[in-house]
């Protein structure tokens, strides 16, 4: 071995270094008007930036919806029960002040965040007889009724209106 001899290993900085970096803030937001405006918050003059549109300053908007999934664990723990099925298992989302399974544990029974928009046809449509409602159904999707849920997951035994579902799968 000769002492002395270090054996340099200089890095090739082209390979090692990422060709890009990111750099992440929030957006500004300008609410003289009536509709939020996003602005830039990297350009010195802001400028409107929108989701899914590119900027001559090359940034974009990156919106991304975030919920909170309860695990099995923590159901267990804080004994969590499904407002659908009423079981204290798996695992679970918020849905106002109640606890609704992540997975469809009632498939014909759907939460409805905001109302859609009520039909009386679909009213009607849901009274026929089921042969002929069945029928009409085929073209105008299922006339589904609407009730209500207390923020507490409680059934109220009201009906809020009727819809037509159309099924996406
Ligand atoms: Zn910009
Ligand atoms: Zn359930």
């Amino acid at each position: 071995m000769s002492k002395g001899h270090t054996r340099n290993f200089v890095k090739k900085q082209v390979n090692s270094r990422p060709e890009v970096r990111v750099r992440e803030l929030p957006p500004k937001f300008d609410q003289n008007g009536k509709d939020a405006v996003i602005l830039c918050p990297f350009c010195g003059i802001p400028h409107p930036i929108s989701i899914g549109k590119d900027s001559p300053c090359g940034t974009n908007l990156r919106l991304t919806a975030i919920q909170t999934i309860f695990p099995v664990r923590t159901v267990k723990k804080l004994k969590l029960v499904c407002m659908k099925c009423h079981q204290s298992d798996g695992e679970m989302i918020q849905f106002n002040n109640a606890f609704v399974h992540l997975i469809d544990c009632v498939p014909g029974t759907k939460l409805v965040a905001v109302p859609p928009k009520f039909s009386k046809v679909a009213q009607v449509v849901h009274s026929l007889p089921l042969p002929l409602r069945r029928a009409v159904e085929r073209r105008t999707g299922y006339a589904k009724p609407v009730t209500e849920v207390d923020p507490e997951g409680n059934e109220t035994g009201k009906t809020l209106g009727y819809f037509f579902y159309k099924a996406s799968a």
